[in-house]
């Protein structure tokens, strides 16, 4: 179960503070044996602004005493990390500097078998 998880995909909807708040998510990856072929499917671009300043709060939540991390479900079966179709990481950490698309979030903490 991964425990902690941080995000760099600042203009996804789930993004609040480079946490995400998402209940679960979901990393495509494949049979790669290669991280940047990883991407986060659960992005959804935050086209609508609906949460206009993220970095404190998300709706009523307080992003400072939010500690959760999502539940990971992971396709990329030549992760060390990966068992059965889920991530078993401790931490995660997802990339997403041109965080517009799905396809250019990567999951940083994939390790090859
Ligand atoms: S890109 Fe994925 S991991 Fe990052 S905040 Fe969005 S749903 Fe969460
Ligand atoms: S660390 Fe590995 S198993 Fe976990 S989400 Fe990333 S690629 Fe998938």
């Amino acid at each position: 179960m991964v425990e902690s998880l941080l995000c760099d995909a600042k203009t996804c909807v789930y993004n609040a503070a480079r946490k995400c708040t998402a209940p679960t998510i979901n990393i495509v990856g494949g049979t790669t044996k290669n991280g940047s072929d990883t991407y986060c499917a659960t992005f959804t671009e935050d086209r609508d602004q609906v949460f206009s300043d993220k970095s404190t709060m998300i709706g009523d939540l307080e992003v400072s005493s939010f500690d959760d991390a999502p539940s990971v479900s992971c396709n990329a079966v030549n992760c060390t990390y990966n068992d059965n179709n889920k991530c078993y990481a401790a931490g995660v950490k997802i990339l997403g500097p041109k965080d517009t698309a799905i396809g250019s979030t990567e999951c940083q903490t994939f390790r090859p078998e």
